[in-house]
This record gives structure tokens, C-alpha cells and sequence, in this order.
């Protein structure tokens, strides 16, 4: 392997190879803090040539690569195995926003850039890039993609993999594709662009993407809403999407255990209502037009919502600070939990309509398996997303409760799969969930899937033991 390192340090110098166990430790260990692996090397390329060239090597040596972004991702997808013998390729130094235009509205962008920064560059150019998530000061597009990931605006905009026009890969291989065309119609043969995206690393490198750009709207307001179950949040929706059409840009649902969470892990935040409530809805609606217009639309929609008892009470930001305070509520609900310890997540999703079932027959099937569990229960309710997490009873210890994992896991991807969701609406695969794939996929689709990744990977060096 003393070759192949040295090979690597001829294509990116010495310095960007990275060998030291102090030096690689920050791209061993995922976000949450879960699992540390281990790397032969961490490999820091600055360009697309680089890149090919080290994805050559490896093809070459026969070395595994993880290819890494923001390392913010959930599913430990983003680091290396115990085994030691796979590098992580780390995408952060292509970081050039390579050319915004604002007539076509797309901006041609290096995968390693931050997401915040793709935001603040199209801001410059009087547009809008509408992927918004809580990690967007250190993830990047390139694992945005490669996660195909949601965030709070899917609902007006989509998630990431409808943000995308044009994709350039380095292949495993080695070989660059450059699909960089900012075209809204092209239909010439299979998507290959839509096969790159959502694949988490296993099927090529992603080094550069044309992302759609949007008209910055003239106003956005946020109101948080009070409310007695999730069937009300259900009805609240179909209320203000019937009132406000295209303008309701976020709808983010909150159990009352979530925001007590936060405010005993953040207990500087603001505290919106005098007494709690079972559940609140985080909304925001933008207009195109003026401020006037979107408060207009927003009290009518609200003014209904009371008098039809859909809501208890309602919260209006009347400042940019107090829409940001609103945010933040819901912003801290992950790192709330993250505080508080470990518990076991599911990110999943479901047929809108059938939410409030889920909820209700899901919380009583864990109450009955794992008496005085706690459920925190949040999300993205306009796109039928739940993070739907389990922490432990009080009387028991984080640990012990972890060991239960797989049965928790059990009790809500069957309730999930059986309402017609998804065991992963926004995080991925990973290898966190690999087995969990494997248990609720067909037979057909796990082939299919496998014949894809044995067609573009043979060698099977690229992030192996993610997704499948
Ligand atoms: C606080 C917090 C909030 C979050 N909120 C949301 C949310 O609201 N919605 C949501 O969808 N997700 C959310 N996430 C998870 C989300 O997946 C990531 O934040 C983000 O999309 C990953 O980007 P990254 O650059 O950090 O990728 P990484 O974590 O580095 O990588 C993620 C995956 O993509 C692969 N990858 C990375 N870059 C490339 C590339 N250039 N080419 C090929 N493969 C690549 C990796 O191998 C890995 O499999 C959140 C995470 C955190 C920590």
C-alpha cells in the first residue's frame, strides 16, 4: 500500500494526504457520534482531474473509497468501516461556485461547496436556492445530493434530486461524465443524472451539479399554531394549503414533548405559549407580491382555522427575530435530543393522509413492548415526513435502551410499512439501515438495485457496505 499512498501524494502533494491518526480522526467518527472507523488515508483532492485520477488509483490497487462531503450525514454512510483498508475521499476543497446564471435561473456549482454558501450565491444574484436543512453551515451539495435530501422546503420546492438539472461524475472507473446541462427537458435514454442522486457514494463521485434557481420572494412570515392532536395538524394543512396555494412554503409538526425538550436544553429560547398544548405547527408562507399580502393571507387562513376549531391558539411572528426564534424551536429539537442522550431515530415517511392513524396506533404498540417510552415526534408534516424517535423510559439508562434497537426498529418500520411509508424519507440508507432495506424491499427491487451497482461498480470499491 506504501505505493499506492505514494501514488495518491504525486496527484494531490503531501500535504492532502492525510495518514496521521490526528489528522484523519475528524472524518472517522459520523455527526451523532455513533461509530468511528478506520482509513488507510484520508485523500483531500482540489479539482475534478485530481479526483479521477485517485478514483483510478484505487481502481487500480483495489483500495475502497468513501467518498465524504460535510460528514453531516445520519446514517453512517459518510465514513469508512473498522477494517482499515478503504481511504475517505474527502470533496471539501472543490468548493467554487463555478457560474450563476440568472436567466436560465441555474448555478453550476463544485460538490464540496457548503450548501450555506450556494444559498448566499444565489442571493447575490436576486435568486433563491431553496434547499434549507439545519446542517446547511457544513454540509455540501455533493452530499446533498448524493443523499437526495429534504429539509424544511420541500413541500413549494422539492427535495434535492428535483433542485438538480445537470450532474458531472467521476465514475468508478475513473472516467469524468459530464452531464452538466442546465436543460428542463432532455429526454435522451435512462436518467443517469437520477441514478447518481440518492445513490450515497456507491455508484460514482459526484463533482459538480447545475442546480435550479428560484425567484427570492418579497416577504416570508412564520406562525406557530396550537393545536389538540396530529388529526388537527392533518386538517390545518388541506386549511391553509385550500387558502394559500403555492405560498405555504413550511409546515413543520411538533409534539409537546419536543418543545419541552428544548426548553429544558435550551431554556433561553423563547417560549411562544402560557400553557402547553398536545401538538404545534410550525408554518411559514411566502409571497411573491409584498409582506401585506403574505400577512393577509396568513390571518385569513388562521382567522378560519380558529373559528372551524381546527387550532387552539396562534402565534404570529411579527419580526424577523421572532420568526428566527420560531425556527430555532424547531431547529433544536435535534440537538435538544442529541443533549438529552441517545435514542433510537426512524426518519420516515408516509402517505399524508394517513399520518395521524400512524401516530395513533404506533405510540400504544412501543408503550406496550417498552412500557414509559418516550416518543419525540416531529417533522415535516406537508411532505408526510416524521422523525419518529424513541428515548428511553427513566428508569432506564441510554444504553440498555439501545440494546433494544432492533425490536424498536421492528415495531415502527412494520406499523410504517403497513400504513404504505417508507422506513427512509430523507436520511438514507446508509449502513445504518442496510438490513432494514434488506428486510422490507422485494426480491425484484434488491436485484434490480444489485445489477446497477455490479453494472457501474464491478470491483465493488465504491463506498462498499452502504445501501446494500
Ligand atoms: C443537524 C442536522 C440536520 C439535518 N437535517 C436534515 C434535513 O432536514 N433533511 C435531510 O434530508 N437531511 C438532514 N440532515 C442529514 C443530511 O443528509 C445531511 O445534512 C446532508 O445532506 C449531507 O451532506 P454532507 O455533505 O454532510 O454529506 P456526508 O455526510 O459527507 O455524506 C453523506 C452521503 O453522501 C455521500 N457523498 C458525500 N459527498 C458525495 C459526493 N460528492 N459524491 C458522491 N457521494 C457523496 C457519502 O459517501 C455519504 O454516503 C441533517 C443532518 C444534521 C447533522
Amino acid at each position: 500500500m506504501m505505493d499506492f499512498l505514494t501514488h495518491c501524494r504525486s496527484v494531490v502533494g503531501d500535504a492532502f494526504v492525510l495518514d496521521m491518526p490526528a489528522d484523519m480522526a475528524p472524518f472517522l467518527t459520523d455527526w451523532r457520534g455513533r461509530f468511528t472507523g478506520k482509513a488507510l488515508a484520508v485523500l483531500r483532492p482540489a479539482s475534478v482531474d485530481q479526483v479521477a485520477a485517485l478514483v483510478r488509483a484505487c481502481a487500480q490497487w483495489r483500495v475502497a473509497l468513501v467518498p465524504q462531503g460535510g460528514n453531516t450525514g445520519l446514517v453512517l454512510g459518510s465514513v469508512p468501516d473498522a477494517s482499515g483498508s478503504a481511504v475517505v475521499l474527502s470533496l471539501a476543497r472543490l468548493n467554487t461556485i463555478r457560474q450563476v446564471d440568472p436567466v436560465n435561473r441555474t448555478m453550476t456549482v463544485d460538490a464540496g461547496c457548503i450548501l450555506q454558501q450556494v444559498q448566499e450565491a444565489a442571493a447575490a444574484a436576486g435568486c433563491l436556492f431553496p434547499l434549507s436543512l439545519a446542517a446547511e453551515g457544513s454540509c455540501t451539495i455533493g452530499g446533498n445530493l448524493s443523499t437526495n435530501a429534504g429539509g424544511t422546503a420541500v413541500l413549494r420546492y422539492g427535495n434535492t434530486r428535483e433542485l438538480c438539472l445537470g450532474l458531472e461524475v467521476v465514475t468508478p472507473q475513473g472516467e469524468i461524465w459530464s452531464g452538466l446541462r442546465g436543460l428542463r427537458k432532455d429526454n435522451t435514454g435512462y436518467d443517469l443524472r437520477d441514478l447518481f442522486i440518492g445513490a450515497e457514494g456507491t455508484l460514482g463521485i459526484i463533482t459538480g451539479a447545475v442546480l435550479k434557481l428560484y425567484p427570492q420572494p418579497k416577504a416570508s412570515i412564520t406562525a406557530l399554531a396550537a393545536l389538540p392532536s396530529p388529526a388537527h395538524a392533518l386538517q390545518l394543512l388541506n386549511l391553509m394549503q385550500d387558502h394559500c396555494g403555492s405560498s405555504l412554503t413550511g409546515f413543520e409538526l411538533m409534539s409537546r414533548y419536543c418543545l419541552e425538550l428544548v426548553a429544558q436544553q435550551f431554556p433561553s429560547l423563547p417560549k411562544p405559549f402560557a400553557a402547553p398544548h398536545p401538538q404545534y405547527v410550525l408554518l411559514e408562507l411566502s409571497s411573491s407580491e409584498s409582506e401585506q399580502h403574505a400577512v393577509g393571507l396568513l390571518e385569513q387562513a388562521i382567522g378560519a382555522a380558529l373559528e372551524r376549531d381546527v387550532i387552539s391558539d396562534a402565534v404570529v411572528a411579527n419580526s424577523v427575530a421572532q420568526s428566527a426564534g420560531l425556527w430555532q424551536l424547531r431547529e433544536h429539537i435535534p440537538l435538544a435530543q442529541a443533549k438529552a442522550g441517545k435514542n433510537i431515530k426512524h426518519d420516515i415517511s408516509l402517505p399524508v393522509s394517513s399520518i395521524a392513524d400512524f401516530i395513533a396506533a404506533t405510540g400504544p404498540l412501543l408503550e406496550a413492548a417498552f412500557p414509559g417510552c418516550q416518543l419525540v415526534c416531529f417533522g415535516h408534516l406537508g411532505d408526510g415526513n416524521l422523525h419518529y424517535n424513541v428515548a428511553p423510559p427513566d428508569d432506564i439508562s441510554n444504553e440498555d435502551f439501545l440494546a433494544n434497537q432492533d425490536k424498536v426498529n421492528r415495531v415502527v418500520h412494520d406499523s410504517v410499512v403497513g400504513f404504505g411509508g417508507s422506513i427512509s424519507a430523507e436520511h438514507g440508507i446508509g449502513a445504518l439501515k442496510r438490513d432494514e432495506l434488506a428486510h422490507y424491499k422485494s426480491a425484484v427491487e434488491l436485484n434490480m438495485m444489485r445489477a446497477i451497482k455490479a453494472a457501474l461498480d464491478p470491483l465493488g470499491i465504491m463506498n462498499p457496505g452502504k445501501i446494500l
